[in-house]
């Protein structure tokens, strides 16, 4: 044995003397010590990604960008002219930036990363005899791994025991058809990866059945791995509001240049030194380009999303967070979702013997109660089915429950070993299978009532009589009656065959025999309604898309709050066009009896109608919805890790209403980086402003280029995160969903942004005016610490759009920032080694108190308005109350 490509060939024995593991491996699983050794030998189950920048590389980009880069040449250009102080204070504050922006960034990141382990695929191990549910990541070469049905295969592994195994290899190799795994070894050598039947692969997902598989090769071993290197890794992609920030500064930076370069030729023309010239185009650039920016949007991304995994909703796309505040439809599976997927069976309906009462001596009752427990796909060996967390489908434990109180279950399995399956699918409604039963080989069908009901051609109640129309519509008005209280209606029904059959054939799903009929009652969540009513008043529309009776849905969907003119089922929806099905989805809330193409019909025509929709699911059915929709939420606890792979968002308490804080969340977040932003804007607008108007009226330059840079990236940034942190202040009932292209800043923000960045001008230049009759280094000095405060006070204006008496300060961080740059203000004010590095001529006591009573007079200003306008407000309010 030479190759890895072979162990498929390999007898079970041969396979773990190869990997060098004990026999007892097999039953017990790995041992600690044993992990250990086998990641030193084959490695961790990682693919290699893309190299992450390291430390320096990071650093070295905050040089890049063009700004500093022509700081850099201003400092070059001071350093000739002899100004060597303010050249190092340059070239100081720029290494502060550098330094800053690299720790945050990869502050940010970490944190980002930490949610990433969160929302991390899981699956089950054997070992040290215990079953324990890791992250994919951690499993190794060696590792005796559990899946089922709904699980992501972690890693390449040898099957060495294989219940009705079907995994879809689609991922890997292309094909839609699921394969049938097999435990056997297989002689013929260098066979395709589709041919190698007796293994699983690496991201691939298991269909159906169940099975136990030793691990082969891990990371980039395998053959996803292998493939992998040609995948870019995906790991930095920009949200869109991240990439509407880029474009912007791009052309805010174009602008920028155009208007530098057009004052500088005209200072020059004006007979203004070049040296004058360029510091005027240069303070004028630092003053307009928002440098803390980018980084303060990954912060405040990071912080926020943080903050919604404490509350249960992880983030696993970035882009998500932004898209939750635009959200206008979610839609929703029932089962699991809004209900708690906790079922019992609530009633036994057996057509003609109104008793319920169960009689196993009774063959009719063997019969019913064998469908249950033989046709169904909870595994007695692995799981102790009255263990309440078990999460294998609901369903199907509820059954095995019932039955136990008439028989004993694992016996009953034990001795009617299955032969064949068609499992259960949400297209086809039902699952099938073929057991050994006595003398004769049975086979046994259950799934939604209706559907069972119309492959049936007889009826047995005891005796066996053709099941005619009348009959037929007489049980399905039984299913009806039964779907009106809100129960999950099961039909039964079965065929007998001779010993020699052990195959199911596809025609074999026809005329069968029914049996009766089984109500399953699932509660719907506690907080669900009041979720949905919130969500409604929010303006967002909820659905729900599911595969059960109709009639079922709507009773549900009564107890709930989602309330419908009318349903429509997924046989009705097949037979219309895209053009009619769009109308019909305009006033329907309630779709039943649905395939999973019918789901991604469904997103799809609401998304052609400009709706921006979250679907939520848990099933592997639901894994094309969730990819297709906008924002696809999963559940943490209940869901199939394919349902979790699919989605950007995750749940971790499965609970409706975690969504609405999500949306809050989303919504806030969002909010915080348009307040940042306006803060740090309109602060600009004040600056340009300042150096404009003095180029234009001849006067001396009113900042170096030093004192922009302080503000910008000092005494300004710690405030526009401390803005980011705000908390929640969205009443989602008065703030309807964003429109996806808003830009960032809408015409009301822009104007505002506007006025408050006239004001603080204002300020700036009056003091500038002051300090003008004694120097102009004073009046500059007292431009610079005017413009620097003022900004400082401003950041209580750009907490949101209330005034500080209707909404207290109780962001700690904020007041801390706030403060954090006064002290540094009046360290360059009075420190006498500051003010020779700064440019800060000493000021007598009379500046000093102009400065501050200027710099406080904008935000005196706004705070009056912003409380004026609240109190008119409330005013019209009380009045159109009386
Ligand atoms: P949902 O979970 O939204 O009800 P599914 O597609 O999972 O949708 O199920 C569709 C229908 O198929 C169910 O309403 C039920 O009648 C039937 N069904 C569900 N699970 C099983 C199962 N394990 N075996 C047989 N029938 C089932
Ligand atoms: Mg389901």
């Amino acid at each position: 044995m030479n190759s890895k490509k072979s162990f498929y060939n390999l007898e079970i024995n041969k396979l773990l003397v190869e990997l060098g593991l004990p026999e007892e491996a097999l039953k017990s699983g790995l041992a600690k010590k044993e992990i250990k050794k086998s990641i030193e030998k084959y490695g961790r189950n990682v693919l290699v990604e893309k190299k992450k920048k390291s430390k320096t590389r990071v650093f070295l980009e905050q040089f890049q960008d063009i700004l500093v880069i022509i700081l850099i040449v201003a400092a070059i250009i001071s350093l000739f002219t002899g100004q060597i102080e303010s050249s190092i204070v340059i070239f100081i504050v720029l290494l502060f930036n550098a330094i800053l922006g690299t720790t945050q960034i990869f502050k940010a990141e970490k944190s980002l990363s930490s949610l990433k382990k969160l929302s991390s695929i899981t699956t089950t191990v054997l070992r040290d005899n215990k079953e324990f549910q890791i992250p994919s990541n951690e499993v190794v070469v060696g590792d005796i791994i559990l899946i089922k049905s709904g699980d992501i295969v972690p890693a390449d592994a040898r099957i060495i025991k294989a219940n009705f195994l079907e995994v879809d290899e689609s991922s890997l190799t292309g094909e839609a058809t699921p394969v049938n795994k097999i435990e056997d070894a297989i002689a013929q050598e260098n066979i395709g990866i589709a041919s190698r039947k007796n293994m699983v692969f690496s991201g691939t997902s298991v269909n159906s059945g169940d099975g136990a598989c030793v691990v082969v090769n891990v990371g980039m071993n395998t053959e996803i791995g292998k493939i992998a290197l040609l995948i870019e890794e995906t790991n930095a992609i920009k949200t869109p509001l991240q990439k509407s920030l880029d474009e912007f500064s791009k052309k805010l930076a174009i602008v920028i240049m155009i208007i530098c370069f057009a004052v500088f030729v005209i200072n020059l023309y004006r007979n203004m030194t070049f040296f004058d010239s360029l510091m005027f185009a240069v303070a004028l650039a630092v003053a307009a380009i928002p440098e803390a920016l980018s980084s303060i949007v990954i912060i405040v991304l990071a912080i926020g999303t943080q903050k919604m995994a404490i509350e249960k909703a992880v983030v696993k796309e970035l882009k998500a967070v932004e898209g939750l505040g635009c959200v206008n439809v979610i839609c929703t599976d029932k089962t699991g979702t809004l209900t708690e997927n906790n079922m019992k069976v609530e009633s036994i309906n057996k057509i003609n013997n109104k008793e319920e009462v169960i009689n196993i001596s009774n063959k009719h009752d063997l019969y019913l109660l064998s469908v249950c427990i033989l046709c169904n796909d909870a595994n007695m060996s692995n799981i102790n089915i009255f263990d309440e967390n078990v999460k294998i489908s609901s369903t199907e434990i509820a059954l095995l429950r019932f039955c136990n109180n008439y028989l004993n279950i694992f016996d009953f399995q034990e001795k009617h070993k299955r032969l064949d399956v068609i499992p259960f699918s949400s297209k086809r409604k039902m699952m099938y299978t073929l057991n050994s039963f006595n003398n004769t080989n049975l086979l046994l069908v259950k799934g939604a009532g209706e559907v069972v009901l119309n492959k049936s051609k007889y009826i047995f109640d005891g005796n066996l009589n053709v099941l005619h129309d009348y009959k037929k519509n007489e049980i399905l008005d039984e299913i009806n009656q039964m779907a009106q209280k809100g129960l999950r209606v099961l039909g039964l029904a079965y065929k007998e065959y001779g010993k020699d059959k052990e195959k199911i054939n596809s025609n074999d799903e026809n005329n069968l025999i029914f049996l009766g009929l089984v109500g399953l009652i699932d509660p719907p969540r506690k907080d669900v309604r009041a979720a949905i009513i919130e969500t409604m008043k929010a303006g967002i529309r909820p659905i729900m898309i599911t595969g059960d009776h109709e009639t079922t849905a709507v009773a549900i969907g009564k107890k709930v709050g989602i309330t419908s003119n009318n349903s429509i089922t997924g046989e009705k929806i097949d037979k219309l066009s895209d053009d009619e099905l769009e109308k019909v989805i305009e006033n329907t809330n309630i779709f039943a009896r649905v395939s999973p193409e019918n789901k991604i019909r469904i997103v799809s025509l609401l998304q052609k109608n400009n709706n921006i929709v979250a679907f939520i699911g848990d099933g592997v059915n639901d894994a094309p919805a969730l990819k297709k929709s906008n924002i696809g939420i999963s559940m943490g606890k209940g869901g199939t890790e394919v349902s979790k792979d699919a989605s950007s968002i995750i749940l971790m308490d499965d609970n409706y209403s975690t969504i609405v804080k999500a949306i809050k969340n989303g919504r806030n977040i969002y909010d915080n980086i348009q307040n940042a932003i306006r803060f740090l804007i309109s602060g600009n607008i004040a600056g340009i402003l300042a150096v404009m108007y003095t180029s234009l009226l001849n006067l001396p330059i009113p900042f170096a280029p030093v004192h922009l840079l302080f503000i910008n990236l000092l005494t300004d940034s710690l405030p526009a995160i401390a803005i980011g942190m705000e908390d929640s202040k969205v009443d989602l009932s008065k703030q309807k969903p964003r429109k996806p292209k808003e830009f960032l800043l809408s015409k009301r923000v822009l104007r505002r942004v506007l006025v408050e960045g006239a004001l603080i001008f204002a300020s700036t230049i009056t003091a500038y005016t002051i300090g003008l009759n004694q120097s102009p280094y004073a009046a500059r000095t007292c431009a610079f610490l005017t413009l620097c405060t003022a900004r400082l006070f401003h950041s209580f204006n750009c907490r949101g759009s209330e005034s500080i008496i209707k909404r207290k300060i109780d962001n700690k961080f904020m007041l801390f920032s706030f403060f954090l740059g006064i002290i540094l203000v009046n360290l360059v004010m009075f420190v006498p080694y500051l003010q020779n590095m700064l440019k800060v001529e000493p000021l007598n006591f009379e500046f000093v108190k102009a400065i501050f009573l200027l710099a406080i007079l904008p935000t005196l200003i706004i705070q009056s308005f912003m409380i004026i306008m609240e109190t008119i407000r409330s005013f019209k309010f009380k009045k159109n109350k009386i």
